[in-house]
């Protein structure tokens, strides 16, 4: 599963773990566009379009020196004339017909896929793409939708007004275009085997510019990042290789397998839910009536990324966001987190200078009983023998710690002092083995 078919998948189950909380609309909300798939016809003033909602834009890298070619090419549609010519129903005759696909409505957080990945069927197999697509810290979609281009065609044409302005769409405001960047996932590799890793602009820490922002989420390793390396890390395309020969040192260009795979965009001022104005397939106006009726009630109303609401929200009580979250997220779900960020944390710790001295501490600094007397059928009961009891388990605990930390940390040196002690300990309690693989 690349990392596309995995965000397919994952939004696609968090939106059915969502329903029938206040959340279910979340994803649509966020992330969901519409494009319209749109036939005008050119011989006469009849038009026609499908409206198909979206979560994600695939767009071709392949010979697009950037997103904006990309993004031409998505919108360039094709012309259906001749014997193909599309047959109008009203004119009851075929006449020559623009087919196209554009952007109708755009969501605050925009997700577009670089088709990085395409199956050669000349070799029957799945390559990966590695061309040169720049993309921009500040996008402009306004060109590439379908507001945009009855624009632009209106201005050709001198204004008169053609059949396509008899569709009444809503005007948006220039600022509903304007995108920045935000995220990036990197595929490095080739196309059936590699490795990912995000590049991640944080939106909280909003009192620093925003190209001190970046981080590399690479597995378990968060790096700072800075924004000026996008160019060399995600746009593809080739880079210089040197070979040291045995005489002289030979140049060659070789293509680049780290690429950008994902970009997300996020609109510069978020524009309010366009909930009202959803798709007009069937199955999706009865949503978009339910939408109106639940509308206010299930707006999400937290988080850096929350779409303004409507004026008609009803205020509903603060709720603390542990317990916003320990209500809306499966509790197995939840558990995953709360493990996952213990594991984070011990190990985020377990190797720090303060956590070494500490043990450190706690080992050398207790009294140890003169001769501690154990063998096999000796047992140190802690009812029996508390002193002895705690003494050996100290002495298990700073073996133990011994053995998978010290050893493997650079703060070893300073904490030298446990060795010694605890051969001195070994020494005298010669079964203490014994007790310490029990
Ligand atoms: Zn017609």
């Amino acid at each position: 599963m690349d990392a596309e078919e995995f965000l397919n998948v994952f939004m696609d189950r968090l939106e059915t773990r969502m329903k029938g909380t206040k959340y279910e609309k979340a994803i649509k909300q966020h992330f969901g566009g519409v494009l319209t798939n749109e036939l005008i016809c050119k011989g006469c003033p009849h038009y026609s379009e499908r409206e198909e909602p979206f979560l994600n834009i695939s767009l071709q890298v392949k010979n697009k020196k950037n997103i904006y070619q990309s993004l031409a090419a998505f919108i360039e549609g094709e012309m259906l004339e001749g014997d193909n010519a599309y047959f109008c129903a009203t004119c009851n005759k075929k006449v020559n017909t623009l087919k196209r696909t554009c952007l109708k409505r755009l969501p605050n957080h925009l997700i577009l896929t670089l088709k990085r990945f395409e199956f050669d069927f000349d070799t029957m197999a799945k390559i990966k793409v590695n061309d040169y697509c720049e993309f921009p810290h500040k996008l402009n979609l306004e060109p590439y939708t379908q507001q945009g281009l009855r624009k632009a065609e209106r201005a050709k044409k001198g204004d008169q007004g053609d059949q396509q302005d008899q569709t009444n769409t809503k005007e948006y405001p220039p600022s509903y275009f304007e995108y920045k960047l935000t995220g990036i996932v990197i595929h490095i590799g080739v196309a059936d085997a590699g490795h990912y890793y995000s590049l991640i602009m944080d939106r909280e820490l909003t009192d620093l510019p925003e190209e001190k922002r970046w981080y590399e989420f690479n597995d378990t390793i968060v790096s700072r990042f800075d924004p000026k390396d996008i160019p060399s890390e995600a746009f593809g395309g080739e880079e210089k290789w040197r070979y040291y020969g045995s005489d002289n040192m030979m140049g060659s260009y070789k293509e680049k397998i780290k690429n950008a795979y994902l970009l997300i965009y996020e609109r510069i001022t978020p524009f309010p839910d366009e909930e009202e104005t959803a798709p007009t397939e069937p199955p999706k106006k009865e949503e978009s009536k339910e939408d109106k009726d639940e509308g206010p009630s299930q707006a999400n109303k937290k988080g850096e990324n929350a779409i303004t609401e409507p004026q008609t929200t009803q205020p509903e009580k603060p709720e603390s966001i542990e317990d916003d979250i320990a209500k809306n997220i499966p509790h197995e779900f939840l558990q995953q987190i709360l493990e996952k960020n213990q594991t984070f944390h011990v190990m985020k710790n377990v190797f720090s200078k303060e956590y070494f001295e500490f043990q450190a501490e706690l080992f050398l600094e207790r009294e140890y009983s003169p001769n501690l007397n154990y063998d096999e059928t000796h047992e140190i009961n802690v009812k029996t023998h508390p002193k002895q009891f705690y003494d050996l388990l100290m002495i298990k605990l700073a073996t133990t710690f011994f053995l998978t930390s010290i050893i493997r940390e650079k703060y070893r040196n300073q904490i030298t002092d446990i060795l010694p002690a605890l051969k001195k300990q070994y020494a005298q309690v010669c079964h203490l083995y014994h007790f310490l693989i029990f």
